[in-house]
């Protein structure tokens, strides 16, 4: 997997310094280095610009790396709304897309994912896209929220859904979410009002589609 994975970077993503800047910058504040790889991120530019989404969820900032790659996708037209637990982590993510030329165009919501979309479900804003890469425990949950939060043919977006392997390699030591991710992958595959499938680039994304009519 690594071997595919360092082929795809290699040969499908280019050298991106505003980028390199906000992994740069992760490190000089001490957050952790785990931003969506490059081409995790390139698969999110082009499928927020695909579907024509317009008004994107991300559940998890970091620095604004996989933020900066949402918007790209949208261009000058869309809007991103952002979910982060730190609120140091959403500063930094928020500078980030500033320099990026989005800063007019996203918000953060700082606190705990589940309390945010609670508040953005009584509010009854709906949403095209959802990117969920945050705390794996509550990925079922997060999953469900997107759903009641989805415009008919939104798409939602999972990652690490393969563990760093364990999913599969069982000589492997397991990941804490390991068991987690195996549960997740089956609700996503199964959930009656999604259309799905895992692409296994980066530490694996699933993309799903959620149905127009039921
Ligand atoms: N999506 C980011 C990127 O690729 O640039 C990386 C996100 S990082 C893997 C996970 C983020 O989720 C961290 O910034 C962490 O603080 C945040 N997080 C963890 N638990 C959370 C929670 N309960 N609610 C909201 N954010 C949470």
């Amino acid at each position: 997997m690594k071997q595919v994975n360092e082929y795809i970077d290699f040969i499908f993503t280019n050298k991106d310094p505003l980028l390199e800047e906000v992994l740069e910058s992760i490190k000089e504040n001490g957050m952790p280095s785990i931003s969506v790889s490059p081409s995790s991120g390139k698969l999110l530019t082009l499928l927020v610009s695909i579907s024509q989404a317009k008004n994107v969820l991300e559940i998890g900032a970091l620095g604004g790396y996989s933020g900066i790659c949402l918007a790209r996708g949208f261009g000058v037209e869309g809007k991103l709304t952002s979910l982060e637990l730190e609120e140091k982590y959403a500063n930094l993510a928020y500078t980030n897309l500033s320099k990026a030329g989005y800063g007019n165009q996203v918000e953060y919501k700082i606190g705990p994912a589940l309390q945010s979309l609670e508040e953005l479900r009584d509010s009854e804003q709906k949403f095209d896209f959802f990117f969920i890469d945050a705390d794996k425990e509550n990925y079922l949950n997060y999953l469900n929220y997107c759903i009641e939060l989805a415009e008919p043919g939104a798409v939602i977006l999972a990652d690490n859904v393969l563990a760093g392997g364990t999913i599969v390699d069982h000589n492997m030591p397991a990941k804490r979410y390991t068991e987690f991710m195996k549960t997740f992958n089956k609700s996503v595959a199964e959930h009656i009002k999604l259309e799905s499938l895992l692409i296994p680039i980066g530490d694996g994304i699933t993309v799903s589609r959620v149905k127009k009519e039921m």
